[in-house]
Protein backbone atom coordinates (compact mmCIF):
# COMPACT_ATOMS: atom_id res chain seq x y z
CA UNK A 1 0.00 0.00 0.00
CA UNK A 2 1.86 3.36 -1.13
CA UNK A 3 1.57 6.15 1.05
CA UNK A 4 0.52 9.19 -0.83
CA UNK A 5 3.16 11.97 -0.73
CA UNK A 6 3.37 15.28 0.73
CA UNK A 7 2.05 17.87 -2.03
CA UNK A 8 5.01 20.28 -0.77
CA UNK A 9 7.48 17.01 -0.94
CA UNK A 10 6.34 16.39 -4.37
CA UNK A 11 7.55 20.22 -5.40
CA UNK A 12 10.28 20.02 -3.40
CA UNK A 13 9.30 23.26 -1.95
CA UNK A 14 8.74 24.37 2.23
CA UNK A 15 5.73 24.29 3.42
CA UNK A 16 5.29 28.27 3.86
CA UNK A 17 6.21 28.53 0.54
CA UNK A 18 5.05 32.09 -1.63
CA UNK A 19 2.86 31.28 -4.20
CA UNK A 20 5.43 32.41 -6.77
CA UNK A 21 8.00 29.40 -5.35
CA UNK A 22 5.35 27.16 -5.51
CA UNK A 23 4.63 27.78 -9.05
CA UNK A 24 8.52 27.75 -10.19
CA UNK A 25 9.13 24.23 -8.74
CA UNK A 26 6.24 23.25 -10.73
CA UNK A 27 7.10 24.68 -13.84
CA UNK A 28 10.69 23.43 -13.55
CA UNK A 29 9.03 19.72 -12.69
CA UNK A 30 6.41 19.70 -15.35
CA UNK A 31 9.07 20.54 -17.92
CA UNK A 32 11.30 17.82 -16.79
CA UNK A 33 8.73 14.83 -16.20
CA UNK A 34 6.72 15.97 -19.53
CA UNK A 35 5.77 12.78 -21.40
CA UNK A 36 7.18 14.63 -24.81
CA UNK A 37 9.99 14.73 -22.88
CA UNK A 38 10.31 11.31 -21.84
CA UNK A 39 8.23 9.03 -24.44
CA UNK A 40 7.55 5.87 -23.08
CA UNK A 41 8.61 6.45 -19.61
CA UNK A 42 5.98 5.06 -16.84
CA UNK A 43 7.81 6.49 -13.95
CA UNK A 44 8.41 10.17 -15.53
CA UNK A 45 4.48 10.01 -16.46
CA UNK A 46 3.69 8.81 -13.12
CA UNK A 47 5.85 11.93 -11.47
CA UNK A 48 4.57 14.24 -13.98
CA UNK A 49 0.87 13.21 -12.76
CA UNK A 50 2.06 13.55 -8.92
CA UNK A 51 3.36 17.15 -9.56
CA UNK A 52 0.38 18.05 -11.31
CA UNK A 53 -1.59 17.19 -8.77
CA UNK A 54 0.21 18.68 -6.00
CA UNK A 55 0.23 21.99 -8.17
CA UNK A 56 -3.53 21.56 -8.78
CA UNK A 57 -3.86 22.29 -4.49
CA UNK A 58 -1.30 24.23 -3.77
CA UNK A 59 -2.02 26.67 -6.43
CA UNK A 60 -5.66 27.19 -5.29
CA UNK A 61 -5.88 29.08 -2.04
CA UNK A 62 -8.60 27.61 -0.92
CA UNK A 63 -7.60 24.06 -1.44
CA UNK A 64 -4.38 24.59 -0.02
CA UNK A 65 -5.79 26.10 2.84
CA UNK A 66 -7.69 22.74 3.25
CA UNK A 67 -5.27 20.89 2.65
CA UNK A 68 -2.94 22.96 5.31
CA UNK A 69 -5.29 21.91 7.75
CA UNK A 70 -6.52 18.13 7.08
CA UNK A 71 -3.99 16.82 4.61
CA UNK A 72 -5.36 15.15 1.73
CA UNK A 73 -8.36 14.45 3.56
CA UNK A 74 -8.87 17.57 3.28
CA UNK A 75 -8.85 17.79 -0.37
CA UNK A 76 -9.47 14.61 -1.15
CA UNK A 77 -12.73 13.08 -0.50
CA UNK A 78 -11.86 9.93 -1.92
CA UNK A 79 -8.36 9.43 0.44
CA UNK A 80 -8.10 5.94 2.76
CA UNK A 81 -10.81 3.92 0.29
CA UNK A 82 -9.70 0.38 0.53
CA UNK A 83 -9.24 0.28 4.42
CA UNK A 84 -11.75 -3.23 4.46
CA UNK A 85 -9.56 -4.17 7.70
CA UNK A 86 -10.13 -1.50 9.92
CA UNK A 87 -14.28 -1.28 9.12
CA UNK A 88 -13.67 2.11 7.69
CA UNK A 89 -10.82 3.76 9.28
CA UNK A 90 -9.54 5.49 6.82
CA UNK A 91 -6.72 7.75 6.81
CA UNK A 92 -4.78 9.52 9.54
CA UNK A 93 -3.34 12.94 9.21
CA UNK A 94 -2.09 15.73 11.53
CA UNK A 95 -3.57 19.58 11.74
CA UNK A 96 -0.46 21.64 10.19
CA UNK A 97 1.72 18.87 9.43
CA UNK A 98 1.82 16.82 6.42
CA UNK A 99 -0.45 13.82 6.30
CA UNK A 100 0.48 10.42 7.09
CA UNK A 101 -1.82 8.23 5.34
CA UNK A 102 -3.26 4.74 6.84
CA UNK A 103 -4.79 4.33 3.36
CA UNK A 104 -4.23 6.31 0.50
CA UNK A 105 -5.24 3.12 -1.59
CA UNK A 106 -7.00 5.16 -4.55
CA UNK A 107 -9.44 2.07 -5.20
CA UNK A 108 -12.60 3.03 -7.28
CA UNK A 109 -11.64 6.53 -8.00
CA UNK A 110 -12.62 7.02 -11.84
CA UNK A 111 -11.19 9.73 -13.94
CA UNK A 112 -15.18 11.23 -13.70
CA UNK A 113 -14.87 11.43 -9.93
CA UNK A 114 -11.56 13.29 -10.54
CA UNK A 115 -13.98 15.22 -13.19
CA UNK A 116 -16.20 16.22 -11.05
CA UNK A 117 -13.79 17.11 -7.77
CA UNK A 118 -11.61 19.33 -9.91
CA UNK A 119 -13.52 19.99 -12.63
CA UNK A 120 -16.74 21.43 -11.41
CA UNK A 121 -15.42 25.04 -11.75
CA UNK A 122 -15.21 24.95 -15.04
CA UNK A 123 -19.14 24.91 -14.94
CA UNK A 124 -21.64 23.29 -17.19
CA UNK A 125 -19.19 20.54 -18.78
CA UNK A 126 -21.43 17.87 -16.66
CA UNK A 127 -22.78 14.92 -19.41
CA UNK A 128 -26.69 14.32 -17.87
CA UNK A 129 -28.91 15.90 -15.17
CA UNK A 130 -29.01 12.81 -13.13
CA UNK A 131 -25.21 13.14 -12.92
CA UNK A 132 -25.01 16.92 -11.80
CA UNK A 133 -28.00 15.94 -9.01
CA UNK A 134 -25.88 13.39 -6.94
CA UNK A 135 -23.72 15.14 -4.18
CA UNK A 136 -21.72 13.89 -1.46
CA UNK A 137 -23.26 13.81 1.65
CA UNK A 138 -22.09 16.39 4.43
CA UNK A 139 -18.90 15.99 5.75
CA UNK A 140 -19.37 15.62 10.07
CA UNK A 141 -16.13 16.51 12.59
CA UNK A 142 -16.17 15.70 15.89
CA UNK A 143 -13.23 16.08 18.62
CA UNK A 144 -12.58 13.72 21.23
CA UNK A 145 -10.48 13.86 24.20
CA UNK A 146 -8.15 10.60 25.33
CA UNK A 147 -5.38 10.21 27.99
CA UNK A 148 -2.15 10.61 27.32
CA UNK A 149 -1.60 6.85 27.92
CA UNK A 150 -4.46 5.58 25.71
CA UNK A 151 -2.70 7.93 23.21
CA UNK A 152 0.31 5.81 23.50
CA UNK A 153 -0.91 2.49 23.71
CA UNK A 154 -4.01 3.06 21.41
CA UNK A 155 -7.79 2.89 22.34
CA UNK A 156 -11.47 2.07 21.22
CA UNK A 157 -13.39 4.68 22.28
CA UNK A 158 -17.42 4.86 21.87
CA UNK A 159 -18.71 8.12 20.59
CA UNK A 160 -21.82 9.76 19.76
CA UNK A 161 -22.58 11.63 16.99
CA UNK A 162 -26.04 13.82 16.24
CA UNK A 163 -26.38 13.36 11.89
CA UNK A 164 -28.66 12.52 9.28
CA UNK A 165 -29.36 9.18 8.56
CA UNK A 166 -31.14 7.18 6.00
CA UNK A 167 -34.33 6.42 7.08
CA UNK A 168 -34.59 2.63 7.49
CA UNK A 169 -38.61 2.68 6.59
CA UNK A 170 -37.95 3.56 3.03
CA UNK A 171 -34.05 2.68 2.74
CA UNK A 172 -33.76 6.44 1.79
CA UNK A 173 -35.88 6.88 -0.94
CA UNK A 174 -38.57 9.37 0.85
CA UNK A 175 -41.67 6.49 -0.84
CA UNK A 176 -44.07 5.26 1.36
CA UNK A 177 -43.02 1.73 1.41
CA UNK A 178 -45.19 0.03 -1.74
CA UNK A 179 -45.18 2.95 -3.47
CA UNK A 180 -43.16 4.04 -6.39
CA UNK A 181 -41.71 7.44 -8.12
CA UNK A 182 -43.13 9.04 -10.97
CA UNK A 183 -41.42 11.34 -13.43
CA UNK A 184 -41.00 15.39 -11.87
CA UNK A 185 -43.90 17.15 -13.39
CA UNK A 186 -41.62 20.55 -13.04
CA UNK A 187 -39.18 19.86 -15.09
CA UNK A 188 -40.16 16.78 -17.03
CA UNK A 189 -37.98 14.53 -15.80
CA UNK A 190 -34.33 16.56 -16.71
CA UNK A 191 -34.15 18.01 -13.45
CA UNK A 192 -33.03 21.26 -14.72
CA UNK A 193 -35.21 24.23 -14.85
CA UNK A 194 -34.04 26.18 -18.40
CA UNK A 195 -35.28 30.35 -17.87
CA UNK A 196 -34.80 32.05 -20.79
CA UNK A 197 -34.89 36.21 -19.95
CA UNK A 198 -35.28 38.76 -23.09
CA UNK A 199 -32.68 41.88 -22.03
CA UNK A 200 -31.14 44.72 -23.86
CA UNK A 201 -28.23 42.55 -24.53
CA UNK A 202 -29.75 39.79 -25.56
CA UNK A 203 -31.37 36.22 -24.96
CA UNK A 204 -29.87 34.77 -21.77
CA UNK A 205 -30.66 31.39 -21.24
CA UNK A 206 -30.21 30.49 -17.57
CA UNK A 207 -29.79 26.04 -16.63
CA UNK A 208 -31.06 25.77 -13.06
CA UNK A 209 -31.11 22.61 -10.79
CA UNK A 210 -35.44 21.83 -10.83
CA UNK A 211 -36.53 22.73 -7.32
CA UNK A 212 -38.89 20.06 -6.86
CA UNK A 213 -36.90 17.00 -7.48
CA UNK A 214 -33.52 18.71 -6.81
CA UNK A 215 -32.29 17.41 -9.66
CA UNK A 216 -33.06 13.71 -9.52
CA UNK A 217 -35.78 14.04 -12.42
CA UNK A 218 -38.29 12.07 -10.46
CA UNK A 219 -40.71 12.82 -7.35
CA UNK A 220 -42.67 10.22 -5.05
CA UNK A 221 -45.90 9.51 -5.46
CA UNK A 222 -46.69 8.98 -1.91
CA UNK A 223 -44.58 10.24 0.87
CA UNK A 224 -42.86 7.90 3.11
CA UNK A 225 -44.48 8.38 7.04
CA UNK A 226 -41.55 8.22 8.75
CA UNK A 227 -39.31 10.68 7.35
CA UNK A 228 -41.81 12.96 5.47
CA UNK A 229 -39.96 12.27 1.76
CA UNK A 230 -37.07 13.51 2.83
CA UNK A 231 -35.54 9.59 2.95
CA UNK A 232 -33.58 10.43 5.78
CA UNK A 233 -34.05 10.94 9.48
CA UNK A 234 -31.59 12.89 12.22
CA UNK A 235 -30.53 10.70 14.87
CA UNK A 236 -27.79 10.70 17.74
CA UNK A 237 -25.72 7.52 16.50
CA UNK A 238 -23.12 5.79 18.29
CA UNK A 239 -19.45 4.97 16.63
CA UNK A 240 -17.14 3.29 17.57
CA UNK A 241 -13.17 4.42 16.68
CA UNK A 242 -10.39 2.79 16.95
CA UNK A 243 -7.27 4.92 17.50
CA UNK A 244 -3.89 3.70 16.32
CA UNK A 245 -1.40 3.52 19.04
CA UNK A 246 0.80 6.72 19.08
CA UNK A 247 -1.55 9.63 17.84
CA UNK A 248 -1.27 13.07 18.98
CA UNK A 249 -3.11 15.81 19.75
CA UNK A 250 -4.39 17.30 16.83
CA UNK A 251 -4.33 13.94 14.83
CA UNK A 252 -7.56 13.28 12.18
CA UNK A 253 -9.02 9.98 12.02
CA UNK A 254 -11.10 9.55 8.98
CA UNK A 255 -14.40 7.47 9.14
CA UNK A 256 -14.89 7.00 5.97
CA UNK A 257 -18.82 6.95 4.38
CA UNK A 258 -19.47 7.95 8.10
CA UNK A 259 -21.03 11.17 7.28
CA UNK A 260 -24.53 12.23 6.40
CA UNK A 261 -25.92 10.27 3.58
CA UNK A 262 -25.45 11.19 -0.15
CA UNK A 263 -27.99 12.78 -2.11
CA UNK A 264 -29.54 11.73 -5.37
CA UNK A 265 -27.20 8.71 -5.60
CA UNK A 266 -24.01 10.12 -3.99
CA UNK A 267 -21.95 8.70 -1.66
CA UNK A 268 -21.82 9.44 2.13
CA UNK A 269 -19.75 11.90 4.04
CA UNK A 270 -17.00 11.54 6.01
CA UNK A 271 -16.42 11.84 9.69
CA UNK A 272 -13.28 13.43 10.74
CA UNK A 273 -12.49 12.53 14.27
CA UNK A 274 -10.01 15.15 15.62
CA UNK A 275 -7.88 13.85 18.59
CA UNK A 276 -6.83 15.76 21.36
CA UNK A 277 -4.74 14.60 24.17
CA UNK A 278 -4.82 14.94 27.64
CA UNK A 279 -0.84 16.52 28.98
CA UNK A 280 1.28 13.36 31.78
CA UNK A 281 1.83 14.66 34.43
CA UNK A 282 5.57 13.27 34.51
CA UNK A 283 6.54 12.51 30.86
CA UNK A 284 6.01 15.22 27.95
CA UNK A 285 6.01 14.22 24.27
CA UNK A 286 7.20 16.18 21.53
CA UNK A 287 6.25 13.71 17.87
CA UNK A 288 7.78 9.88 18.76
CA UNK A 289 9.95 10.78 21.47
CA UNK A 290 9.40 11.27 25.19
CA UNK A 291 11.17 13.38 27.47
CA UNK A 292 11.66 12.10 30.79
CA UNK A 293 13.08 14.66 34.19
CA UNK A 294 14.72 12.39 36.93
CA UNK A 295 15.98 13.00 40.17
CA UNK A 296 19.58 11.33 41.35
CA UNK A 297 21.44 11.65 44.00
CA UNK A 298 24.81 14.09 43.95
CA UNK A 299 26.09 10.82 45.13
CA UNK A 300 25.12 9.29 42.12
CA UNK A 301 25.96 11.67 39.77
CA UNK A 302 29.61 12.02 41.35
CA UNK A 303 30.20 8.29 41.30
CA UNK A 304 28.27 6.78 38.43
CA UNK A 305 24.95 4.27 39.19
CA UNK A 306 22.79 2.05 37.69
CA UNK A 307 19.41 2.79 38.02
CA UNK A 308 16.55 1.82 36.82
CA UNK A 309 14.41 4.32 34.61
CA UNK A 310 10.54 4.14 34.48
CA UNK A 311 9.58 3.92 30.42
CA UNK A 312 6.54 4.21 29.84
CA UNK A 313 4.69 0.52 30.50
CA UNK A 314 8.14 -1.05 31.53
CA UNK A 315 11.09 -0.02 33.12
CA UNK A 316 14.58 -0.13 31.76
CA UNK A 317 18.32 -0.30 33.10
CA UNK A 318 20.68 2.45 32.48
CA UNK A 319 24.04 3.11 34.18
CA UNK A 320 25.11 6.95 34.99
CA UNK A 321 28.42 7.58 34.25
CA UNK A 322 30.44 9.13 37.42
CA UNK A 323 30.62 12.65 36.90
CA UNK A 324 27.74 12.97 35.48
CA UNK A 325 26.42 17.04 35.27
CA UNK A 326 23.09 18.08 36.54
CA UNK A 327 20.82 19.14 33.53
CA UNK A 328 22.76 16.42 31.11
CA UNK A 329 20.34 13.79 29.23
CA UNK A 330 20.79 10.59 28.28
CA UNK A 331 18.61 8.83 25.42
CA UNK A 332 17.12 5.35 25.34
CA UNK A 333 16.88 4.68 21.90
CA UNK A 334 13.45 3.30 20.61
CA UNK A 335 11.47 3.66 24.01
CA UNK A 336 9.38 6.10 22.92
CA UNK A 337 6.32 6.13 21.06
CA UNK A 338 5.43 3.94 17.87
CA UNK A 339 4.65 6.50 14.98
CA UNK A 340 1.04 5.47 13.91
CA UNK A 341 2.17 5.37 10.43
CA UNK A 342 5.70 3.08 10.31
CA UNK A 343 4.64 1.82 13.75
CA UNK A 344 8.70 2.70 14.16
CA UNK A 345 9.08 3.82 17.67
CA UNK A 346 10.73 7.16 18.70
CA UNK A 347 13.58 7.44 21.71
CA UNK A 348 13.00 8.42 25.49
CA UNK A 349 15.23 11.16 26.78
CA UNK A 350 15.93 11.12 30.25
CA UNK A 351 16.98 14.45 32.11
CA UNK A 352 18.87 14.10 35.33
CA UNK A 353 18.40 16.75 37.70
CA UNK A 354 20.33 15.99 40.66
CA UNK A 355 19.25 16.53 43.92
CA UNK A 356 20.99 18.62 47.20
CA UNK A 357 20.33 17.42 50.02
CA UNK A 358 18.87 20.01 52.61
CA UNK A 359 18.05 19.93 56.63
CA UNK A 360 21.35 18.48 57.34
CA UNK A 361 22.09 17.41 60.78
CA UNK A 362 24.95 18.27 62.70
CA UNK A 363 27.00 15.12 61.81
CA UNK A 364 25.74 15.14 58.19
CA UNK A 365 27.70 18.59 57.73
CA UNK A 366 30.13 17.82 59.22
CA UNK A 367 30.64 14.89 56.23
CA UNK A 368 29.73 17.72 53.99
CA UNK A 369 32.32 20.17 55.31
CA UNK A 370 35.04 16.81 55.37
CA UNK A 371 34.27 15.70 51.91
CA UNK A 372 34.60 19.45 50.73
CA UNK A 373 38.30 20.10 52.50
CA UNK A 374 39.42 16.80 50.90
CA UNK A 375 38.18 17.51 47.24
CA UNK A 376 39.49 20.92 47.49
CA UNK A 377 38.99 23.34 44.67
CA UNK A 378 40.47 20.90 41.81
CA UNK A 379 37.62 19.06 41.59
CA UNK A 380 35.90 22.01 40.37
CA UNK A 381 37.66 22.86 37.14
CA UNK A 382 34.84 24.74 35.72
CA UNK A 383 33.81 26.95 39.04
CA UNK A 384 37.71 27.22 39.78
CA UNK A 385 38.17 29.22 36.46
CA UNK A 386 34.64 30.96 36.93
CA UNK A 387 36.21 32.70 40.43
CA UNK A 388 39.56 34.02 38.42
CA UNK A 389 37.28 35.96 35.71
CA UNK A 390 38.10 39.60 35.89
CA UNK A 391 35.76 42.31 34.74
ZN1 LIG B 1 -37.86 18.22 -11.31
ZN1 LIG C 1 -38.69 7.33 4.99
Amino acid sequence: MADKRDFYEVLGVNRGASDTEIKKAYHKLAMKYHPDKNPGDKAAEEKFKEVNEAYEILSDPDKKDKYDRFGHAGVDPNFGAGQGGFGGFGGFGNFGGGFGGFGGAQGGVSFEDIFDMFGSMGGGRRSTSRRSAAQKGNDLQKTITIDFTEAVFGCSKQIEIPKDVRCKTCGGSGAKPGTGKKTCDQCGGTGQITQVSNTPFGRFQNISTCPKCSGSGSIVETPCDDCRGTGRQHKTVKIKVDIPAGVDSDSIITLRGQGEPGINGGSDGDLYIVVNVRPHSTYKRRGDDLYLDMPITFEQAALGDKVQVPGFGESYTYTIPAGTQNGSSFRLKGKGVPNPRTGRKGDLYVKVNVEIPTKLDRKQKKAVEEMSAKLGSGAYPKKSKFDKLKF
